[in-house]
């Protein structure tokens, strides 16, 4: 029977079953379309990259003897759609079944799911074979449950999967090493230069403008610097547990302005891509920290396994579990818009600055820049999650639904009303020069609240919890913060009131 399989662009898994043997009666396609790459404005470096690694994926499958039909994105027979280009090598190919990967993100299903029921052949759905959890585990195993509190989860997560345990108790005595990840880096500890790979990608830069895709963002060094294919990744991830876990935990949190990724690994792009999955990511680190254990404390590696298997499948299990509703979730009522200063990063605000100019430049922030400077001015600015969303999908090299959508709607706006965050990640400017040296060298005064130089995180919050009070004055981890705010001076709180009620109208000013 003449088959046709899908291989949509984030489902590169050149270890998946499909792949083992080679069938003459096997058809995969492949396609770089307009339904891609315009359904959100995307960084130049992620279209470039998704493009990239599907074109080198292509010549890998075809050089293991698969048949394959790839539509690049300037193609004559490219209808730029996606049930489109599958109907047209149906019949083009007398296809009689169609296959395809679950995808993983909910529009895609949909679109998938319709046109299977509408069509006249049989069709069939696997698995990717990447994940540790299937798409409903998560919802099982908080079923009946009131809170779905990540702990929970990747506690059951290292038993079933016995992963830095012993003897059915947590390996070192503690489940979380959290409070050891919060250390601010001084330039003390040497971080070894990043590993930037140097892929030519000239052509696909010519195919985007040829196309006029309208992107945000820059490429400038004009090579590709994160991997493409499973062997860089690989690489990658060697660079990663040699040179970069021993210390992993200790500055997961850190933020410095002459440092883009001091510790993190940039494996974010090959994984949502299923270069590689995360259970041999999971594997390498542990059989790397047997090896070289002397020399790596485990709150290192417990810092990483707990974003892996923790983060990273809860994430997922949560999109599915409350998707579609989760997307127009906006629990705080926030409407205001995001300022300009977002797509250019002009703004006096040195965290701001140094977050955004990361991101336009490489595509990139870690998990505090996105949280707690971005994400936390967004919020305490009040801004609508549709359009905190839309950047976020945008801008990262990595943000694809599934897992950008939970971390910016519900962890960092808190837009779920507390289903993932158990309260909202708000800080004013003492958090930010606790684990940064943006402060020491910004416009803005950390320490000053109302006047004209004061950081303007420092009203920005107590102004948030003021107009929030009616959401989150009964969150039991807000009482500290609303008890300080009830014992303020009225007169200092309306001066705070007022000073971010100015920023949040003149927001490009600051
Ligand atoms: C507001 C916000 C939006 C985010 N959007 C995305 C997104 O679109 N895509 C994405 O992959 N990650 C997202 N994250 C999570 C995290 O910021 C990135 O995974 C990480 O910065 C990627 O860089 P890295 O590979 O160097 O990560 P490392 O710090 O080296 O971490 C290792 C790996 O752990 C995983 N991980 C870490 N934190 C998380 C998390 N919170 N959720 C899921 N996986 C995690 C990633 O796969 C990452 O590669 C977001 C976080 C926040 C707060
Ligand atoms: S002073 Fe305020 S605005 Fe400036 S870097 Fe610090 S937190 Fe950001």
């Amino acid at each position: 029977m003449k088959t046709l399989r899908l291989i949509l662009g984030d489902q590169l898994n050149i270890k998946h079953s499909w792949f083992k043997q080679t069938n003459d009666n096997v058809l995969y396609c492949m396609f770089e379309m307009r339904q891609e790459t315009d359904y959100a404005k995307h960084h130049i470096q992620k279209i470039i990259g998704f493009f990239a690694a599907m074109r080198q994926f292509h010549q890998d499958l075809k050089s293991q003897g698969h048949q394959l039909t790839y539509y690049k994105i300037n193609d004559s027979k490219n209808t730029q759609n996606l049930t489109e280009n599958l109907s047209q090598l149906i019949e083009k190919h007398s296809i009689e079944h169609f296959e395809y990967i679950l995808p993983d993100e909910y529009r895609l299903d949909e679109q998938l799911k319709t046109f299977c029921d509408n069509f006249q052949i049989s069709a069939k759905a696997i698995t990717a074979e990447h994940f540790y959890t299937e798409r409903d585990d998560l919802k099982t195993f908080f079923k009946g449950k009131k809170q779905y509190l990540m702990e929970n989860f990747y506690r059951d997560m290292r038993k079933k999967h016995d992963i830095l345990m012993v003897a059915n108790q947590p390996e070192g005595g503690k489940w979380n090493y959290d409070k050891s990840n919060r250390n601010k880096w001084k330039g003390d500890v040497e971080i070894p230069n990043y590993k930037l790979f140097k892929n030519n990608v000239s052509e696909i830069v010519k195919d985007i403008e040829n196309a006029k895709i309208e992107t945000i963002g820059k490429f400038e060094i004009k090579t590709f610097s994160y991997p493409i294919s499973r062997i860089q990744t690989l690489e990658q991830l060697k660079y990663f547990c040699k040179h970069l876990l021993i210390h992993f935990g200790d500055y997961q949190d850190a933020m410095h302005t002459d440092e883009e990724y001091l510790f993190h690994s940039r494996l974010s792009f090959a994984m949502n891509l299923k270069l590689i999955s995360p259970k041999d990511i999971v594997k390498t680190v542990m059989n790397y920290y047997r090896k070289h254990g002397a020399h790596i404390e485990i709150s290192q590696v417990e810092g990483f396994i707990r974003q892996i298997i923790g983060w990273r499948e809860y994430m997922r299990g949560m999109y599915w579990a409350f998707m579609p509703e989760y997307k127009s979730l906006n629990a705080l009522d926030n409407q205001n818009k995001l300022p300009e200063f977002f797509w250019t990063g002009n703004t006096k605000m040195n965290c701001l600055k140094h977050t955004i100019t990361n991101s336009l430049d490489n595509s990139y922030a870690h998990h505090i820049q996105r949280l707690m400077i971005t994400g936390n001015y967004a919020l305490l600015t009040l801004t609508n999650p549709d359009a905190v969303d839309a950047w976020y999908l945008g801008i990262y090299i990595d943000a694809v639904e599934w897992v950008q959508l939970t971390n910016t709607r519900g962890m960092s706006q808190f837009a779920d009303g507390g289903k993932i965050a158990t309260k909202p990640y708000v800080s004013s400017g003492s958090y930010i020069n606790k684990m940064s040296n943006y402060c020491s060298s910004c416009h803005y005064n950390k320490s000053k609240k109302t006047e004209e130089e004061a950081c303007p995180f420092n009203s920005l919050y107590w102004n948030f919890l003021a107009e929030k009070r009616e959401y989150l004055g009964n969150n039991f981890r807000m009482g500290m913060m609303y008890s300080l705010l009830d014992k303020m001076d009225q007169g200092q709180l309306q001066k705070l009131k007022k000073r971010a009620q100015h920023i949040i109208a003149n927001q490009d000013e600051y």
